[in-house]
């Protein structure tokens, strides 16, 4: 009897043991999706980190030509100095953006811990949807993850978006979507686009805060961050954000462009630090070169249609995200109520 009892029960040791091996290697694994390749190609803007110049600039450029874009936030952000308000957020997304998650606090997410990063992955989701804002889809800080990463990510997203400088097509990996990021160099970026409308691919193109980057003469006085500039005669309306040294040229000067659009020799006044400069010329200007990308699209490819990260998703085919507490969500909006 002893002996039997014994047998039995090493035997049952060796099940549950086998049982624990099972489910610590991952019992389920994360579905890989296929899907057909899109008949349209598309090209996706997002802007990632919740800066406010996605409400204060970004919408404006893509409103008045009817189109939208994505912001990414991370929700420490939110509420905070040059970030996006809650009310701004939810402006966006009634105008139609995107809002994805860009994580709570911006991490790597390479560096940590599987249950740090599924902190930063729920938290992030919990605390947009309780603002009223829908977090479906997620950017990685600074495009890194890792199978551990995107693993995590299948549980409450439909998709993540890495780097790659790659586009998608519907054999991508919807938790490694890839992107390129805007560069200042509009014929390159003319070149992406050109190539995703021959492939018939989905570029996505990302970037961080919408500015404009000058050099300066005739400086006098010290601009202070974050205070109003009047430029004249070109009524350009900006927020200084700061100046960083360069080797080779000096001081590059950068401002957010809130209503105008700068030009070289203007005059520039701080209206709290009272300091003056002309601007000698333009390094770049995003919001120019983003309506110059959105209107070569038009100009070009009226087929090519620019979309959500959402929208790319279901033009490609992907599942719906699915909810473990709610019934699986189809391709129709649920809100019929
Ligand atoms: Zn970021």
């Amino acid at each position: 009897m002893t002996g039997g009892f014994k047998v039995t029960l090493r035997w049952m040791m060796l099940v549950a043991t086998g049982l624990l091996l099972v489910s610590c290697a991952g019992a389920e694994p994360r579905p890989t999706t296929t899907v057909s390749h899109p008949a349209i190609p598309l090209v996706t803007f997002v802007f990632d980190d919740g800066n406010d110049t996605d409400y204060l600039v970004g919408k404006e450029i893509f409103a008045e030509r009817g189109e939208v874009a994505c912001s990414a936030i991370t929700t420490d952000w939110l509420n905070t100095k040059d970030h996006l308000t809650t009310a701004q957020a939810r402006a966006l997304q009634a105008a139609g953006w995107e809002i994805m998650s860009h994580t709570v606090s911006h991490p790597n997410l390479r560096s940590q811990t599987r249950a740090e990063v599924d902190h930063e992955l729920s938290r992030s989701k919990e605390v947009l949807e309780g603002l009223g804002l829908n977090a479906t889809n997620l950017v990685y800080p600074y495009n890194k993850n890792d199978e551990m990463v995107r693993e995590v990510a299948s549980k409450y997203y439909r998709s993540g978006r890495g780097g790659a400088n790659a586009f998608n097509t519907g054999a991508t990996d919807p938790y490694f979507l890839k992107s390129f990021t805007i560069k200042h160099d509009l014929a390159l970026m003319k070149a992406q686009i050109d190539r995703a409308y021959a492939d018939k691919s989905w570029l996505v193109l990302y970037q961080h805060e919408i500015d404009v980057k000058v050099r300066l003469t005739h400086r006098e006085g010290t601009f202070v961050r974050g205070e109003t500039l009047r430029l004249s005669p070109s009524g350009t309306e900006a927020r200084y954000v700061t100046r960083l040294w360069c080797p080779i040229y000096g001081y590059a000067y950068y401002f957010v462009p809130l209503t105008g659009t700068p030009q070289p020799g203007d005059t520039i006044t701080g209206a709290t630090s009272g300091a003056t400069a002309r601007i000698g010329r333009i390094v770049y200007n995003e919001r120019a070169q983003l309506a110059e990308m959105i209107d070569y699209i038009h100009r070009n490819y009226p087929d090519m249609r620019i979309v959500t990260t959402e929208q790319g998703l279901d033009l490609l085919g992907f599942p719906r995200q699915r909810h473990p507490d709610k019934k699986i969500e189809t391709g129709k909006a649920s809100g019929a109520l």
